[in-house]
């Protein structure tokens, strides 16, 4: 025997051995529950599409073919997919939690066409209501109906007797009658709040009963603060909710204190109904002065995780609140307005760069999208952080063509909404005209400029429907299908992009990519069972996508039926 067959004969060996001992070290012991006969889409690139997996102590412990699943854990629970398609549960980063479970619970006029038919609704809930007693509500389009908003009058007409607070869409606007102007004393001689506007009316003086932006605080102030009781309620009513939708996590983007602590004592009797991530609203100095000083909480079981920052650095385009370098095309009067420095951004992104904190800012237009940058920018320089800060923008909705370098080149995440863009479209451009529209909802850009970037909803202000918003980030297009080809259709992804972008994407901009995001031996058993094939059915279908299951640590916590 040569040399050199014994050398390969030992290496052949060594080779088989390394090869049974990878099998067999891959396979653990035990699992509780295996799910056979799917067509598992795993979003995980070393075995994208699995037939079946098995579950131990609420993570996943394996992924393979049925056959292979079913004859190694032959002990196991079975469960018969029955062909299905399965995909990881959605982690939806940029959601509303509070405003979308009050939104079942108090006043919903999201959907109403007109003031007429919001004020019906408001005189029907004042007959039901006590005199003096508030009737608080959401949901009217203050972005389409920026043109020409309603009044005090109607609403006062239709509730005289009750203070009434109609809180917009999007949260960049209220709407009240004049018994709530007059307890929160709001007249003729109240002065804008700095960042904010009451609106007047031009010949009288005064105020039309539309407050924007941080003038709304001015009446919000005065309304009874909800209990921690309804908090719990509308909480644990927007997490039931989040379920039917496959949301097994969800990213809270600018949690008070009062919501902090109802969910914090969901988490402790264990009453959470999905997974949260929070950020927390750095308004609130008392809320987040701790976190600046004693770093993120990470809950190892991975409930409750609270390890961001939330800043807003301007409003909304649709009420002409995003800021701006030039005015804006449709109103030359106005460029719009920082809500909150480049200083104080800094200030603040130094601060939880040392401490090990996230920070999401909010910037819509170009001014706000930039200002951010430079704080950014300034504060990595200045703390420069050890680790991997992630620092995120959240919606990035019209960027300056030439700042999209400088997310790449600062690792900074960008998070987007798909349904604003199909919601806003048939007015954007008129806002920001034919130039700026190139940088706006352009997230083909940002990823080809190798930038996170993460699309969620922002619900309520959308449906928190995410097969909705994966249809809207890959065809730009309504529901009913205009415009024909798709509203700058350069920008549209594919739909593996799209699936990445609310599952492992917006995992990572969580830093919970490595425990959520793919089914992957190892991370935590969230996935959903569908009612079609996510990956291959066409776009229209996505509309009428069905969640069957959901199931959060290897626990069923919704069925269809
Ligand atoms: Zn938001």
């Amino acid at each position: 025997m040569s040399k050199s067959v014994t050398f390969r004969a030992v290496l052949e060996g060594l080779l088989i051995l390394a090869t049974a001992c990878l099998v067999a070290c891959r396979t653990p012991p035990r699992a509780e529950r295996v799910f056979l006969n799917g067509h598992v889409l795993t979003m995980n690139e070393g075995l994208p599409i699995a037939g079946g997996f098995a579950v131990s102590d609420g993570k996943i412990v394996a992924a393979g073919s049925s056959e292979e699943i079913r004859r190694a854990y032959p002990g196991a629970a079975q469960e018969d997919l029955g062909g299905r398609t399965v995909m990881p549960g959605i982690v939806e980063s940029h959601v509303h939690l509070l405003s979308f479970g009050q939104s079942f619970l108090e006043l919903n006029v999201e959907g109403a066409g007109s003031p007429d038919e919001v004020v019906q609704m408001v005189k029907e809930r004042a007959a039901r209501t006590a005199p003096g007693e508030w009737i608080t509500g959401w949901g009217w389009d203050e972005g389409a109906w920026a043109k020409d908003y309603p009044t005090n009058e109607q609403l006062s007409r239709a509730a005289p007797d009750n203070p009434v607070w109609l809180r917009g869409l999007h949260g960049f606007a209220g709407w009240a009658n004049a018994k709530a102007l007059e307890i929160a004393g709001i007249s003729r001689d109240t002065r804008n709040p700095q960042n904010g506007e009451i609106l007047k009316d031009r010949k009288t003086g005064r105020p039309t009963g539309i407050l924007k932006n941080e003038a709304q605080g001015l009446l919000t102030r005065h309304i009874p603060p909800p209990s921690a009781e309804f908090l719990e309620r509308a909480l644990t009513r927007a997490g039931e909710e989040c379920l039917k939708y496959g949301l097994t996590t969800v990213h809270e983007a600018n949690a008070s204190q009062a919501v902090l602590a109802a969910l914090r004592s969901l988490a402790a009797k264990g009453q959470l109904k999905n997974r949260v991530y929070v950020m927390l609203d750095v308004t609130d100095r008392q809320l987040v002065e701790p976190f600046l000083q004693r770093g993120p909480e990470i809950d190892p079981a991975h409930w409750l995780t609270i390890r961001c920052i939330k800043i807003f650095a301007d409003g909304a385009l649709g009420s002409r609140g995003a800021a701006l370098f030039e005015p804006y095309s449709d109103a030359p009067a106005t460029r719009g307005q920082l809500t909150t420095s480049q200083d104080t951004i800094y200030q603040v992104t130094s601060r939880a760069l040392k401490a090990g904190m996230q920070v999401a800012v909010h910037a819509i237009g170009d001014r706000a999208n930039r200002i951010t940058l430079d704080a950014y920018e300034a504060a990595l320089r200045e703390a420069r952080p050890t680790g991997d800060p992630r620092l995120r923008i959240e919606h990035a909705q019209v960027v300056a063509l030439e700042d999209i370098p400088r997310f790449t080149r600062l690792n900074i995440i960008s998070s987007m909404q798909p349904p604003h863009c199909t919601s806003d479209m048939p007015w954007a451009e008129t806002r920001v005209g034919p130039g700026r529209i190139r940088g706006a909802y352009a997230w083909r850009s940002f990823m080809n400029a190798g930038v996170r970037v993460p699309l969620n909803s922002d619900f309520p202000g959308e449906t928190p429907n995410p097969f909705w918003g994966m249809y809207a980030a890959e065809t730009r297009q309504s529901p009913d299908g205009k415009p024909e080809g798709g509203w700058y259709a350069e920008q549209c992804l594919t739909r593996t992009e799209v699936l990445r972008a609310y599952t492992v994407e917006s995992a990572y901009a969580g830093f919970e990519e490595k425990i959520k995001g793919q089914i992957a031996p190892g991370l935590l058993a969230d996935f959903i069972v569908l009612s079609d094939d996510v990956l291959a059915v066409p776009p229209k279908s996505l509309l009428s996508l069905k969640v069957e299951k959901t199931y959060i640590g290897g626990k069923l916590v919704y069925s269809r039926q």
